[in-house]
């Protein structure tokens, strides 16, 4: 039997309550830790009943037992289950609800069957996944499969719920990167949208900015895409995300050369050396190579106004790597993951900025 940390985590918070916890066969909480898939293999077998993708869902979704999305307070807590409809009907309001309702799965017709294996792949392929190989992978088309994704990228979006990395004994790095093809070469329709949406005019190259922030203790990366590196857009990146008091550590850009009323700001002047003592940004750089080879691996061109979702899903992968204080499993990671599918949503429409039906 293999317990992971976090498996076993979710066993110790959400233990079983008899035989209320959900009020469906099999419920995959009964089996958590033991026979939970631990490869990729493994998991597109195991989910491809959709009884047992629909028990997984729903005990990370509602690891107390199931909700009705339409109910607050005690009368949301006692749905039944209709086996054969395979729903959920509520004896306070009488509704019906899937386990897909208000998730990032509603209103997709691929069957969980699908979506499962693809969100075991997105956050357990080290490299980034295509469309192209969740297409030839699980059988749906092309188009789906590159929708797929950003839903399920959205689902991975880490937040920062207003907290705020380093600390008076921590050393954080902070570094910007240039990715993507230039802005001037996209079609300007779509250049327009995203200088619209984004506020983003490109830096220096033209190309789009990413700019990250590396906690060494927790091991925690921010990046987001910024509109230029103009120094409040950089400087308010590290106000917003890292405590004062923390060192900080950047290359010698001229961006960053106020910080030091805050932080204990050291610098590293990259025209001469790389690396002085404690003081260099390497562990910024090696989360962009990653990125780098993501966005290389997907195969097709990443517009900037899609670029942001890409950094989530890196960022997702770097935090939650296994390290030897956190040795977390791809089906550890996959189990965060299917945790956060709920209230999230993205329609195609937001997407591609067209108005039309989602043919998904
Ligand atoms: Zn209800």
């Amino acid at each position: 039997m293999h317990i992971s940390p976090l498996n076993s985590k979710i066993l110790r918070e959400f233990p079983t309550k008899g035989n209320n916890i959900l009020d469906i066969p099999t419920p995959i909480c009964y089996s958590l830790g033991m026979d939970i898939p631990q490869t990729l293999q493994q998991a597109i077998q195991y989910f491809s009943d959709e009884q047992v993708c629909i028990d997984a869902v729903a005990f990370m979704r509602w690891p107390d037992g199931p909700r009705c999305p339409y109910c607050i307070g005690e009368d949301a807590n006692n749905p039944y289950y209709l086996k054969t409809a395979k729903r959920w009907k509520c004896r306070s309001c009488r509704n019906q609800f899937s386990v897909k309702k208000f998730t990032i799965f509603e209103d997709s017709p691929i069957p969980l069957q699908k979506w499962l294996p693809a969100l075991w792949m997105l956050v357990n392929c080290k490299n980034g996944i295509s469309s192209y190989e969740i297409h030839r992978d699980l059988g749906v088309s092309q188009k789906s499969a590159w929708f797929m994704l950003h839903r399920l990228r959205l689902v991975v979006k880490t937040g920062t719920m207003g907290t705020k990395l380093g600390g008076p004994e921590s050393e954080v790095e902070v570094d910007e990167t240039f990715v993507g093809g230039k802005l001037r070469n996209m079609h300007r329709d779509r250049r327009e949208r995203f200088a619209a949406q984004s506020g983003h005019t490109g830096g220096p190259t033209g190309k789009a900015i990413v700019h990250g922030i590396l906690d060494r203790d927790l091991r925690q990366v921010r990046a987001t895409v910024v509109p230029n590196v103009k120094r409040e857009t950089l400087q308010s990146e590290v106000l917003e995300n890292v405590k004062y008091g923390t060192k900080v550590y950047t290359d010698d850009a001229v961006p960053y050369d106020k910080l030091h009323s805050r932080y204990v700001h050291e610098v590293v002047n990259h025209a001469e050396e790389y690396v002085r003592g404690q003081v260099h940004t390497n562990g910024l750089e090696n989360f962009w190579s990653l990125l780098k080879r993501n966005l290389k691996g997907t195969y097709v061109a990443v517009e900037p106004f899609h670029l942001e979702r890409y950094v989530d899903e890196q960022v997702f992968r770097y935090n939650n790597r296994a390290t030897k204080d956190n040795p977390l499993t791809d089906s550890d990671r996959f189990l965060l993951a299917l945790s956060q599918v709920a209230g999230k949503r993205l329609m195609f429409a937001e997407l591609t900025g067209k108005n039309g039906e989602i043919p998904f």
